[in-house]
């Protein structure tokens, strides 16, 4: 066996034993950065080092700071773990070392992504004629999402934002929830429209957009260059905003309606919960990410826009190019990146393991299992704040102090991870379900666990 070939299987090999560790590896115990980082350190060396005794140094010294995210009883942030065949996928798409610029680069690339980004706007119920970008994250689509809706509202004030930046430009209002999540802002600086552009809207008992507050919001606004952020999965409610009547009101002023959907949008994929995202079909552009609840590698998102050609407008530099060679805009031209990582691979393999029904299967196992640990929960004497309508569960244990000692005491204890947050001014945990792999009996061995941290904590529980 040649050695490239011994060396890729290591590699694999690895990642199969540290996989197959999962289910019974402590999950996201506490370690000493400082001595993590000393292992990582020291000096450059001079000489080469052979490719098989760098692996073996890498494993040595990442093992211990590797966090179980991927594992079934890993709760916080709404995180997956990717699926065995989108890994495997991504491990080809490395070996392949493919550049998905456009389709001179990687005629492959490109087909996977086309076909990828079909399958995924068929999943979501957003329109077959919509763009599909593959970007790195929510954050990403977001940014990409605000950037064709920057284009669109200047362009419809008389302003070529792409080419007169915004200086000068026609003031621009972004209506965006008051629970929006933070990388609107960011997205909002990145693209220059700044977060005093914001005005945040109101939101309901459960954090989703007040659409009265919204109507009025907009309404005392009057005319001029709109954008709305909507939001699909509050990320401690799991809450969705009415999309529908959020977008009619939206376009009824002239504006534009962008939808943050990181992880909610995948309600759409089951009939079960496909009523919480009614009309999301109406939007202009959408974000939604791959690596959370479709259990997809990291880095993977889409940024969806009704209009390709607004998208490319705002993203591509050389749009004109591509309309007068008649091509599709693809690749590097939904994105901010030039050259780019083949996500389609992943993405491809992933959705085609799953199929349709496993999609849906997912989104309805999450939250059937979400329901079960806030049923848990609650019987064993704590509090749950939230409507568990997704994955999201928010629970209180007492008081804001004591609530942050059992979310303390649970990130050591390492038989599960959940974080814990801040809703309407109270200290919470908060459990957000959304890996392919866990299990009723990784639920309720959670919930035991929790139970028995918090039962071993002193102080009052309040009800
Ligand atoms: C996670 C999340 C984001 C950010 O996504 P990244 O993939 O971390 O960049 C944006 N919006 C919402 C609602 C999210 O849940």
């Amino acid at each position: 066996m040649d050695e490239l070939r011994h060396l890729f299987r290591r590699a694999a090999d690895h990642a199969a034993d540290y996989r197959l560790s999962l289910p019974d590896r402590p999950v996201g115990v506490p370690v000493d950065q400082a001595v993590l980082n000393e292992a990582f350190a020291g000096p450059l060396p001079d000489a080469p080092t052979p490719p098989e005794r760098v692996l073996a140094e890498l494993v040595a010294a990442a093992e211990p700071g590797l966090v179980a995210t991927a594992g079934p009883r890993y709760f916080g942030f709404v995180v997956g773990g990717a699926s065995p065949a989108a890994t495997a996928a991504d491990m080809l798409a490395a070996g392949w070392d493919q550049i998905a610029f456009n389709a001179v680069t990687s005629p492959a690339a490109v087909a996977a992504e086309t076909a990828a980004g079909t399958w995924l706007k068929e999943l979501l119920g957003i329109p077959a004629t919509a763009s599909a970008g593959f970007v790195t994250g929510g954050q990403a689509a977001n940014t990409a999402g605000l950037a064709a809706a920057r284009h669109q509202v200047l362009a419809d004030a008389g302003w070529d934002v792409e080419r007169r930046g915004l200086t000068g430009a026609p003031a621009v209002r972004v209506f965006a929830g008051a629970e929006r999540h933070a990388t609107i802002d960011r997205s909002l600086r990145l693209l220059g429209l700044g977060t005093d552009a914001l005005r945040p809207v109101p939101t309901g008992p459960q954090g989703a957009i007040d659409p009265d507050a919204l109507a009025a919001a907009l309404r005392d606004a009057g005319p001029g260059p709109t954008i709305v952020c909507l939001q699909a999965g509050n990320v401690n409610t799991g809450a969705c905003d009415d999309l529908r009547r959020a977008c009619d009101l939206v376009h009824r002023h002239g504006g534009w309606a962008h939808v943050d959907g990181a992880f909610g949008l995948w309600a759409a994929a089951s009939p079960a919960t496909r009523h919480l995202v009614d009309g999301l079909e109406t939007a202009d552009s959408w974000a939604c990410d791959g690596h959370k609840w479709l259990n997809l590698p990291y880095d993977t998102a889409f940024a969806f826009c009704a209009r390709p050609d607004v998208h490319a407008a705002a993203m591509s530099y050389a749009a004109a190019y591509l309309v007068g060679s008649g091509g599709a805009p693809a690749g590097a031209d939904l994105t901010a990146e030039s050259s780019r990582r083949a996500r389609g691979f992943a993405v491809w393999a992933g959705l085609r393991e799953l199929g349709r029904d496993g999609v849906a299967a997912l989104v309805e196992r999450c939250c059937a299992l979400a329901r079960r640990f806030a049923d848990g929960l609650s019987t064993a004497g704590f509090e749950v704040v939230n409507d568990v309508v997704l994955n999201q569960v928010l629970v209180g244990f007492g008081d804001d102090a004591r609530t942050d000692r059992v979310v303390a005491a649970v990130q050591t204890d390492g038989t599960c991870w959940a974080g814990g947050t801040t809703w309407r001014g109270r200290r919470l945990m908060r459990i957000s379900v959304s890996n392919a792999t866990t299990t009723e009996a990784d639920v309720d061995r959670s919930v035991a666990a929790i139970a028995r941290l918090a039962h071993g904590i002193g102080g009052e529980l309040v009800h």
